[in-house]
């Protein structure tokens, strides 16, 4: 499997970290060997001096696919979750300026949080209408809406499709809203879609 990451998704976030929002969406890859099971702890990597959080919305694709229209991406997914896309902002900075890939600032092992996942038909509500959070300790220190996204998630499969082949398994994170943020020990993030309780990590 593979997981799909879309940066600059939502204009406020691409605004904090002073990029520009993009035509098309920003595409890149995590390995599976970045997941981290939201029952482990994050040990922050000793390479780096500020990993931010990024929660995400997260799709689950139940079947193969190419060249999906937007209109019958729908049919790729029944299940969303939360995601958290850790970031090595100061090396990524450094990559950026390069002109360098950013798999060194986020692909490194447990870079990708995974929750649990809901199926949508349990919450009731389209994918382009739900709310999200991620509460650091006691204080919600990001909180998304689905419908503010650049790229909504049935265009992001269209987009991602004309190129890649999607299959089963594979994870789609939506991008970040803003308030992304470093992380330090004794941090405790906890993400919730709908108010439901999807993860909750403790940072080392
Ligand atoms: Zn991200």
């Amino acid at each position: 499997m593979k997981i799909i990451c879309i940066g600059r998704n939502y204009a406020q976030h691409a605004k904090e970290l002073g990029n520009p929002v993009p035509s098309k969406p920003v595409v890149f890859l995590k390995p599976q060997s970045a997941i981290l099971s939201h029952k482990h702890p994050f040990y922050i990597p000793t390479w780096t001096q500020e990993v931010h959080h990024e929660i995400e919305l997260v799709v689950k694709i139940n079947r193969i696919g190419k060249t999906i229209s937007e209109h019958h991406a729908h049919r790729y997914y029944d299940e969303v979750g939360l995601g958290i896309d850790f970031t090595a902002r100061d090396i990524q900075a450094e990559l950026k300026s390069k002109g360098h890939p950013w798999e060194r600032a986020k692909a490194f092992d447990g870079s990708a949080v995974v929750g649990g996942f809901v199926p949508l038909a349990e919450l009731g509500k389209p994918v382009n209408d739900l709310a999200f959070t991620l509460q650091n300790r006691d204080q919600v220190v990001q909180s998304g809406e689905t419908s503010a996204m650049l790229f909504s998630v049935d265009r992001l499969i269209a987009e991602v499709s004309t190129f890649m082949t999607l299959k089963m398994g594979d994870l789609l994170f939506t991008g970040t809203p803003e308030g992304v943020a470093a992380v330090q020990p004794g941090d405790r993030l906890t993400g919730r879609l709908e108010g439901r309780e999807l993860f909750a990590v403790n940072i080392k």
